[in-house]
């Protein structure tokens, strides 16, 4: 208790001794009052081109407009070309600065079926309020912040490029010196595991390195307030394919007499967790790096949401009903993404397949390399029986070994990162987010996966991450949007970045 209290004296004397939003952020915050409709329509303009990765095509006119519209600012434009989309590049150079910071966007999205969207459409984005459709043009005061903004990627990811440029023309209006060189580094093939994206950084490390990263993606803590990051996910993915006779056979005449693939798949499956939703593959978690007593203070001081998420989803209970979600993206996971063996609703044959398969994914946290994680997994997979191949079995092999899987790994993926919570410059960093309005969740890693580690370990920068968006922005789903007071709020934590004293 006395320990408690002394956690809490100690909250409240940081807090209190931290500033309101400065002067220049309140002039940011006047000068977006005045110029609201002018900055969602370069959203609005933004969101209108299709970004997909796989569309070559499309992603040139992404970066074709986002060089337009940094240039417009007074940055320098560059394309760092890779094998695959090109990084833009933006710099702004300050005469006052004392450092520079780089931010890391991404301008890709993922796919999106327009049926499935009942607000707007991926690509012709619209307002609404509610269930309202509302035309923006018949404003005339200032916009509802409860408004959002339905489109692809309005959150992920490029509503923030939108609020880090109107931040920056804010900025300027109001005459700031700015103590810091801005480096923008935007993104095309986020979505697909940007798998270009570290060389093109190591080839223009030079360019691209500042004293601090800031990874700007991915949405708030679930409780709605300002939240930065300290880390993310690795992954790893395999395919599982468990065989039974070498072709489909009709269930009555050789039911109970040839091995039914599904089944054992199944049994193979339920064999990796037990009923507390531990994964019991040996060495699974041995090599997890358990959080330190800050990042575990940290973690106690976010609100609790593990009862508002279960009500959203619509869930009885959590499957580790004493570690909340934080904790519980401190730990790897193990999913089954999906499961394929005969038909279920389709072309129902009374015949038992002659294999099937599972996709496995383990997202990994610190301390965990992927293939080591893959091993542990294919061993769990020997131990129960099967011999382990990595081709299509031969007839001599399907007459030698009752169960035949064969395993094959999925190459690519991000590595984990991590940084400290206590480096000097992520300090300052979080610190000129928590002024604006004296709350900031902590987050020592988020649940997902990004190029995090680029910055913080292949280019060994102090990097933060930070989140701008609604947690409840549908990302990556139908309908994806963007509350307008998460924009607004978005400009101010730039501005507060931008300005922030070294
Ligand atoms: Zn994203």
């Amino acid at each position: 208790m006395r320990h408690a209290l002394a956690c809490l004296f100690a909250i409240t004397t940081t807090v209190s001794m931290l500033a309101a939003p400065t002067a220049e952020v309140l002039r940011v915050r006047d000068w977006r009052a005045k110029n609201e409709k002018q900055i969602l329509a370069e959203l609005f303009q933004l969101i209108s081109l299709p970004n997909l990765a796989a569309n070559r095509a499309d992603i040139l006119k992404n970066a074709d407009l986002l060089t337009a519209m940094f240039e417009k600012r007074g940055f320098a434009v560059t394309r760092f070309e890779t094998k695959g989309n090109p990084v833009v590049f933006a710099r702004k150079t300050s005469p006052a600065a004392k450092g520079t910071i780089t931010f890391y966007i991404h301008y890709d999205g993922q796919a999106s079926d327009p049926k499935e969207w009942t607000r707007g459409a991926p690509f012709a984005p619209a307002a609404y309020k509610g269930d309202t459709r509302v035309d923006l043009q018949s404003i005339s005061g200032p916009i509802d912040p409860d408004l959002r903004i339905y489109g692809r990627s309005t959150s992920d990811d490029k509503g923030p490029i939108i609020a880090l440029l109107a931040a920056v023309d804010g900025l300027a209006s109001a005459n700031a010196t700015l103590p810091w060189n801005i480096n923008v580094v935007l993104d095309g093939e986020e979505e697909g595991g940007s798998p270009n994206f570290t060389p093109a950084m190591i080839a223009n490390a030079d360019r691209v390195r500042g004293d601090i990263a800031v990874v700007v993606d991915s949405p708030r803590h679930p409780s709605g307030l300002p939240t930065v990051y300290y880390g993310s996910r690795g992954g790893a993915s395999a395919v599982i394919k468990v065989y039974g006779a070498n072709g489909d056979l009709h269930s009555g005449n050789y039911g109970n007499f040839v091995t039914d693939p599904t089944m054992a798949l199944a049994k193979l499956l339920a064999s990796m967790k037990d009923d507390k939703g531990n994964v019991v593959i040996k060495n699974f978690y041995d090599d997890v790096v358990p959080l330190t007593a800050a990042e575990r203070r940290a973690v106690d001081e976010i609100p609790n949401v593990d009862q508002q998420l279960l009500e959203e989803f619509g869930l009885m209970r959590q499957e580790h009903p004493e570690s909340r979600i934080e904790l519980q993206h401190n730990r790897p996971t193990l999913s089954i993404l999906g499961l394929e063996a005969g038909n279920v609703y389709t072309g129902t044959r009374s015949a038992i397949p002659g294999s099937a398969s599972a996709r496995i994914e383990m997202r990994l946290v610190n301390g965990l390399s992927a293939a080591k994680q893959l091993d542990r997994l294919e061993a769990h997979v020997r131990e129960q029986g099967f011999f382990v191949i990595n081709q299509e079995p031969d007839a001599a092999m399907r007459r030698t070994y009752p169960l035949i899987a064969r395993f094959t790994r999925n190459a690519g993926g991000y590595g984990v990162a991590k940084t400290s919570m206590e480096d000097p410059r992520t300090v300052t960093t979080a610190n000129a987010i928590r002024a604006l309005d004296q709350r900031l969740v902590q987050m020592p890693t988020i649940g997902g996966s990004l190029p995090f580690s680029t910055f913080s370990d292949t280019l060994a920068m102090p990097t933060i991450g930070l989140a701008v968006v609604n947690f409840d922005n549908n990302q990556h789903a139908a309908n994806e949007n963007l509350r307008v007071g998460h924009l607004w709020e978005g400009i101010e934590i730039f501005a507060a970045l931008l300005t922030m004293q070294k």
